[in-house]
């Protein structure tokens, strides 16, 4: 049987009189790569930040457990503990530190510094720009370039559990390339993802299974590749 990583159990959330999640159920097993896609203002943002517990002041409903343990209230730090870690839209990093502290500060639950060199000088080899730049203040970076850092950021704590929100967004499409090739790769690596992407095609392409959120409700939820050919997909989210 596989073994659920994340597990969302009647999830509601509400702005106000906005329901903007409407008592989802979805599970993330060990290993897989899933992706959460819809059009803006679906919930999906939303969703990611009810995982981690940075919703502002709202009405939540339900359970979310994480490797079988119900997941409450617990700090970023708790999380990053917990190798449970997040890239936010927008990225989130440190933009008063320079690249390098920001990887070192994604590191800090590890004691082990000889790895975390070695996985700092892995990541300035996946992306030569971040080497470049290595001293330089994460706030002055092009949003690409953030993105890179917030990814290899989340890395270097090695989750169990990725969520990703977003990551194509504002990138050029060699970028884009270049991002879902580092999140295909970390797959194979075993780790866990869940991607929210509006980019539908590449995130069906590189996922192993596919919620689709509409209004707040799950309409969807199928084998990524099954999803690609739907009719339903083509015509909503794949502009086919
Ligand atoms: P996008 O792809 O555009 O980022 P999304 O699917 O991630 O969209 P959410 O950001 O989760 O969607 O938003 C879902 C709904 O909740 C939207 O109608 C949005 O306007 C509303 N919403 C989100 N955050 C807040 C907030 N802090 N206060 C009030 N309403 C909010």
């Amino acid at each position: 049987m596989s073994e659920n990583i994340l597990k969302i159990q009647g999830l509601k959330v509400a702005y106000g009189g906005i329901k903007a999640v409407k008592g989802i159920d979805l599970e993330v097993n060990k290993g897989e790569l899933v992706t959460l896609i819809g059009a803006n203002g679906a919930g999906k943002t939303t969703t990611l930040k009810a995982i981690t517990g940075t919703l502002p002041d709202c009405s939540v409903e339900g359970v979310i457990s994480y490797m079988g343990q119900p997941l409450k209230g617990q700090h970023s730090f708790q999380l990053v503990q917990q190798k449970l870690a997040m890239v936010p839209e927008g990225r989130g990093v440190f933009t008063r530190m320079s690249i390098y502290e920001n990887l070192q500060m994604g590191a800090y639950t590890r004691n082990d510094k000889a790895g975390v060199d070695a996985d700092i000088e892995k990541w300035f080899t996946v992306f030569p720009r971040l080497k470049e730049r290595a001293s330089q203040l994460a706030g002055t970076l092009s949003g690409g370039e953030q993105q890179m850092l917030a990814m290899a950021r989340a890395l270097m704590c090695h989750p169990t559990l990725l969520l990703l929100d977003e990551p194509s967004m504002g990138l050029s499409p060699i970028m884009v390339q270049k991002i879902f090739e580092v999140i295909r790769d970390v797959s194979k690596q075993g780790i866990t993802i869940l991607l929210v992407e509006q980019n539908a095609k590449l995130a069906l392409q590189a996922a192993d299974r596919g919620y689709v959120m509409d209004s707040g409700s799950l309409i969807m939820t199928g084998n990524a590749e099954d999803m690609l050919h739907d009719p339903r997909v083509q015509a909503a989210y794949l502009g086919e």
